[in-house]
């Protein structure tokens, strides 16, 4: 079976794939430097002896042997993004290029985990992957965004200068069992929020839409990507139901029970005033689309956050 590196394999995300990778017979690589994930999120898969832990920062080269590299590496939430926006740049840009340089050395094939996020503030809606988007190349959250576009025009260059075999996907927002309940995304902060009975912070008048695709899904679409030999995307995973955070704190509210109220605090600069994707593409090249509506997956969250050490009673 192959060998697969899975670049942020302790964040939310890579913690999932890595679980479902070895679960179907891989070795799995997970190389992580704990800027925004933690062992915790891979200590049940230590003892697998088909597991390995390496803690190094895509930023450097690494040497390795592998056949697939899912590169996830990069912190997610706009808190941690923005915390150090020059280290998001080179772990988007430089990152890239060194995962690039193992995966042409290896000849393996790698998938870069785009986002939503390179469409901006959008002016067409659904997104389609077509769309070139609306971003603000000096605000706030270009560290992210354009670090991620400089990413997928990496992947294309190498793939038409090399012949590589690139994969990418862009992933709109995604919540679920392990995201740090502290990393500042709205899904973490409600359920936080409303099982420790504290108000619920809706920036801005709450009008803004997302849509939520919980991680079983997207990791089902992310592992289809990478194992499909016709196309190297991008291809759009998510969640075409679409909900304004007003409606998501009122589905939080519902499904953890609790009756804490709803505050309003300021928007942040540039904050997308909708998002939602057009899925025709993944339904037609990898035939998925997502089977966890909202609640189920809110469920099964709170559960999470119920029983682990971020006990919030
Ligand atoms: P996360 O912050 O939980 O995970 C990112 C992981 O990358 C962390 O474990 C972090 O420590 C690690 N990391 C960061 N910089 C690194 C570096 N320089 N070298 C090595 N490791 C590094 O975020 P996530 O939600 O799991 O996101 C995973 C990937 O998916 C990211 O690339 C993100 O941009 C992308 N994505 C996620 C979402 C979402 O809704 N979750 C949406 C769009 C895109
Ligand atoms: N948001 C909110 N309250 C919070 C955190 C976020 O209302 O406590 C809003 C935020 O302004 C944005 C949406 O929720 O409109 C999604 O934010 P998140 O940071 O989760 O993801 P992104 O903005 O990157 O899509």
């Amino acid at each position: 079976m192959k060998t697969i590196i899975v670049t942020g394999g302790a964040g939310f995300l890579g913690s999932h794939l890595c679980e479902r990778l070895l679960a179907r017979g891989n070795d799995v690589i997970c190389v992580d430097n704990f800027f925004s994930g933690r062992k915790e999120n891979v200590q049940h898969l230590m003892g697998n002896t088909r597991f390995e832990l390496v803690r190094h920062d895509i930023v450097h080269p690494l040497y390795l042997e592998a056949d697939q590299i899912y590169n996830l590496a990069c912190p997610a939430s706009p808190v941690a993004y923005q915390y150090n926006p020059i280290k998001t740049i080179k772990t988007s840009t430089v990152g890239m290029v060194n995962m690039l340089g193992l995966a042409k050395r290896c000849r393996a094939r790698i998938l870069h985990t785009s986002t939503s996020e390179v469409y901006g503030d959008p002016d067409v809606h659904p997104q389609r992957e077509d769309y070139w988007g609306n971003v603000n190349p000096l605000g706030p959250r270009s560290c992210y965004d354009e670090g991620k576009r400089v990413a997928e025009s990496l992947c294309v260059n190498y793939h038409l200068a090399h012949g590589m075999e690139v994969r990418i996907v862009r992933i709109f927002n995604t919540y679920g069992p392990r995201m740090d309940p502290n990393d500042g995304r709205v899904v973490s902060n409600f359920i936080m929020q409303a099982l420790r009975g504290e108000p619920l912070t809706i920036y801005g008048d709450g009008s803004q839409t997302r849509s939520f695709c919980y991680v079983d899904d997207l990791i089902e679409g992310l592992m289809r990507m990478m194992d499909q030999d016709d196309d190297i995307g991008p291809v759009n995973i998510g969640n075409p139901v679409e909900n304004t955070m007003l409606e998501l704190a009122e589905a939080v509210l519902s499904v953890t029970g609790s009756d804490a109220p709803i505050t309003h605090v300021d928007l942040p600069k540039d904050d997308p005033k909708q998002r939602c994707p057009d899925i025709t593409k993944a339904k037609q090249l990898l035939g998925w689309e997502p089977q966890v509506d909202l609640k189920t997956g809110l469920g099964k969250a709170t559960e999470y956050y119920r029983a682990t050490q971020f006990d919030a009673s």
